[in-house]
């Protein structure tokens, strides 16, 4: 996959070069080109920024770098403009903003399966609407938000999709079945839906805090359920709002007594029979 990446502050993606992301570079799986939105800024101040129209507080960053910008790197890549992209596939630019679409772990899975993915990295109030719109007739645009608070600038919410996104792609994470077992995996086993449950490794005891007797027994059915009871525990509470979203029939009889105990209550009809 190629990822282009238009930002003032080249140096925000030097953690792109380190451990999963950077061997999945070295292997060729990725290819990340990090481009200086000043290169395109015509004045001798290199200026990218101007004042609202209309007034407020803060600067906005003006269109004509940002038009030059993605021309120049969408004509590079080889990229046909002459229509948007359809779903699923070929080239989309991502415009991270807090107003955007919320990015989630369907959106990453979504996002794997382009060959190409370019971020326009927005600072100050962000980038003139009229960039996005005109992009938006030639290529498929997603103004995307990676949760709601505000960051000083779209760097750390495009580091943060780059890394969902490329961990998803095939040879980059060694062990495929980790990530379909990941919270939000998407996988269709008994945690589905639900949170990752804690984990332990040695030593057995530390701080005399013991690893539960379960996980030490080799009773493979004993250790699923009890997985699959944490999972419960820790989804109901820290994101009560995933286990209203389980397709019905998704908890049987022991998984509601577990959600009862926990003190959340369930409906009857979530519970298959
Ligand atoms: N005035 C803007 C608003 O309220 O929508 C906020 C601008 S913010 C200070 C500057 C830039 O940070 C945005 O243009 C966007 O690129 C990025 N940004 C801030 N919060 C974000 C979020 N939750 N998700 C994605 N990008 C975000």
């Amino acid at each position: 996959m190629r990822i282009d990446i238009v930002t003032i502050f080249p140096g925000f993606f030097g953690p792109l070069q380190l451990s999963l992301l950077g061997k999945a570079t070295q292997r060729g799986i990725i290819d990340v080109r990090v481009h200086d939105l000043r290169e395109w800024a015509n004045d001798p101040h290199r200026t990218v920024d101007d004042a609202p129209f209309g007034g407020g507080p803060g600067m906005v960053m003006t269109p004509g770098p940002w038009g030059e910008a993605l021309d120049s790197i969408l004509a590079r890549a080889g990229v046909d403009t002459s229509s948007v992209t359809p779903p699923g596939g070929g080239t989309r630019l991502i415009v991270p903003s807090p107003s955007g679409v919320p990015f989630r772990q369907q959106s990453a899975a979504g996002y794997a399966r382009c060959d190409h993915l370019v971020f326009a990295c927005g600072r100050y109030e962000g980038i003139d609407t009229r960039v996005i719109e005109e992009v938006g007739t030639r290529v498929a645009v997603d103004e995307v938000s990676v949760g709601d608070y505000v960051l000083s600038g779209g760097e750390p919410a495009a580091l943060i999709m780059i890394d969902a996104i490329a961990r998803l792609l095939p040879g980059v994470v060694g062990n495929a079945s980790s990530v379909a077992d990941d919270s939000f995996g998407g996988g269709t086993g008994p945690m589905a839906g639900l949170l990752e449950g804690p984990a332990y490794t040695r030593p057995r005891e530390w701080r005399g805090r013991v690893v539960p007797e379960v996980l030490l027994s080799g009773d493979h059915a004993a250790i699923a359920r009890w997985r699959r009871d944490q999972s419960l525990r820790r989804t109901a509470a820290h994101r009560p709002d995933l286990l209203g979203s389980l397709p019905a029939g998704a908890l049987n009889a022991r998984d509601r007594q577990v959600l009862a105990d926990a003190g959340f209550p369930v409906m009857a009809e979530d519970v298959a029979h």
